[in-house]
């Protein structure tokens, strides 16, 4: 076994402990021959019926709201009566509930694989739902995320959504997996629930269960030898750590007092209940897309308005900025039908679904002028996948035309990067998502491990980008925000704020040592690391050379 392994960190923080891995698939025994086809049918239904009501059982008890709607999506998958059949004619053909279980799931995989795009990509979900399947139906437990009952280091191929979305984040210290990139599922749960993260980590499924190892989500290393010394002083430096974490309080600044707003990103009202987000200056991203999850046709005008009403109220005074629908390519939505495009990526997803249905754009913008007027929040709006000033235009005459006074558009396409000046004559802020700014610009998926290193939000020519948004909103007087994963790193929050940006979005658990790593350093300091930045060749170079040149948080 080495004695180290070195993945993509992603995001960042110390841990040490035990490793465990997620329980693994069942392995097929030899196909049985079938004797009562009709037993053999009940057995397959109940294996799938078992899958289900598992996967609707963790779906009421998970925490977050984005968890709950990823395990019913999932569900629904395994409830799908394409699926059944096909489990149904090769019972019928002789295979045993087990065996028809996989032989249907691999002719959906096929399927899928051959559609390529956004369907390639969910192979995970039909591979994670097949394993639960098979294992009902043989009588074994289903596979997963261990629940041990003590702290350990959760380790994995890649983790696939329905494993991820109940996960336990004061059980699981760190997550280390073999695939997956700076973007993939892993990576933005971990920054998410604050736990340091680790991917393609090549190796770490040959770590046995049990070995105590130590993460460094931020350089990606994973010691599995590391001394008792060692772990004893990693695990002194978390707990001190969070404990400053804790004691940073008030709005975002710099030691020198520059203002840099720390906002979150939240998908409903829950995810602004929690202490942490009590922190938050306001909401720099509201996701409306949960809404829509699940669902065969749009909700109408009353039930949209109510739901954004929820979360106004809950915002307390403090502004929220709320996106409009933002669906296709890794958002895809039943409803809109968009099933067949070659590319979803590069298709019809954002703002350009309204190219087709403009009534469905006009109708949440008025069912969010109806939530901040009965509320009498301080709404922003703002619309995703927006590629040219005439767009940004348009959207901003329709909102303005439902009644919301302040409008912006995100900025995720590196054209609308490079025009923002041209961008901010016809909105009033911008809002940089870098996750998909990252992949456009640099012609790499998301969801791609084997990209990672291009998606890393380190890289010096995505800076570059945000620092020409920045320039223009300083030159037009006009606030300019980072939202995507990006402003989650300490780190690199204090070279945004050197580029220029004003305001920080985030998950609610990446608020304190944002905040700590801004008052560490001086307006000048975040400018001197943003050139340091700025200068390097790759990602890993920038990273190292802020490093370097870095303050730690005071205690
Ligand atoms: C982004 O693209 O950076 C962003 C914040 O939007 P999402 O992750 O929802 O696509
Ligand atoms: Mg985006």
């Amino acid at each position: 076994m080495p004695e180290r392994l070195t993945g993509i960190g992603v995001s960042p923080g110390l841990a040490a402990g035990p490793l465990l891995r997620v329980a693994p698939a069942p392995r097929l025994p030899e196909p049985a021959a079938v004797a009562d086809v009709e037993a053999e049918l009940t057995r397959a239904d109940v294996a799938l019926a078992a899958v289900v009501t598992e996967l609707r059982r963790r779906a009421d008890s998970a925490g977050r709201p984005e968890a709950a709607g990823i395990l019913r999506a999932q569900a629904m998958i395994a409830e799908d009566p394409i699926l059944r059949d096909t489990i149904a004619e090769a019972v019928r053909a002789g295979r045993d509930a087990p065996h028809a279980i996989a032989d249907a799931f691999a002719e959906h995989r096929r399927a899928f694989q051959a559609a390529g795009g956004y369907l390639a990509e969910r192979v995970t979900d039909l591979d994670d739902i097949r394993d639960r399947a098979v294992a009902a139906s043989l009588g074994q437990p289903m596979p997963g995320v261990p629940t041990p009952g003590y702290p350990y280091v959760l380790a994995a191929r890649d983790l696939a959504p329905a494993d991820t979305a109940d996960l336990d984040p004061d059980l699981v210290l760190a997550l280390v997996t073999e695939l997956g990139g700076p973007t993939s599922h892993t990576a933005i749960l971990a920054r998410s629930l604050g736990l340091p993260a680790v991917v393609s980590c090549a190796g770490t499924l040959a770590v046995p269960d049990g070995t105590v190892v130590r993460v460094d989500g931020a350089s990606g290393e994973v010691l599995t030898d590391a001394d008792e010394a060692l772990v004893a002083a990693t695990r002194t430096a978390v707990a001190v750590r969070r404990g400053r974490a804790d004691r940073s309080r008030g709005p975002g600044r710099t030691a020198d007092g520059h203002e840099v707003k720390l906002l979150v990103n939240i998908g409903s009202a829950a995810e602004l209940r929690g202490e942490e987000a009590a922190g938050a200056e306001g909401v720099g991203l509201f996701r409306t897309e949960l809404l829509f999850l699940d669902r065969t046709t749009a909700p109408g005008i009353e039930e949209q308005s109510r739901a954004y009403a929820e979360v106004f109220a809950a915002v307390g005074g403090r502004p929220v900025v709320i996106r409009t629908l933002d669906a296709g390519a890794d958002k895809p939505l039943p409803f809109l039908d968009q099933a067949g495009e070659p590319n979803p990526a590069l298709g019809v997803r954002g703002l350009r679904i309204a190219r087709r249905r403009p009534e469905g754009l006009r109708t949440q913008l008025h069912a969010i002028e109806l939530a901040a007027r009965r509320t009498g929040a301080d709404v922003r709006v703002m619309a995703p996948m927006v590629a040219t000033a005439a767009e940004a235009g348009e959207f901003a005459t329709t909102a303005r035309g439902a009644g919301l006074d302040t409008v912006g558009v995100m900025v995720e396409v590196p054209a609308a990067a490079l025009r923002a000046r041209r961008l901010l004559e016809k909105v009033d802020f911008l809002s940089v998502g870098t996750n998909d700014l990252s992949q456009y610009a640099f012609a790499a998926d998301r969801q791609c491990g084997d990209l990672a290193d291009l998606l890393d939000p380190w890289q010096p020519a995505l800076l570059e980008l945000i620092a020409g948004c920045a320039t223009a909103g300083r030159t037009r007087g006009r606030p300019v925000g980072v939202c995507g994963e990006a402003a989650a790193d300490p780190l690199l929050a204090v070279v945004l704020a050197g580029l220029g940006v004003g305001s920080l979005s985030m998950s609610p658990r990446a608020l304190a040592p944002v905040r700590a790593a801004l008052a560490a350093h001086s307006l000048a300091d975040c400018e001197r690391l943003a050139a340091l930045a700025l200068a390097a060749d790759d990602a890993e170079q920038a990273r190292a050379a802020v490093r370097r040149e870095a303050r730690p948080a005071p205690d």
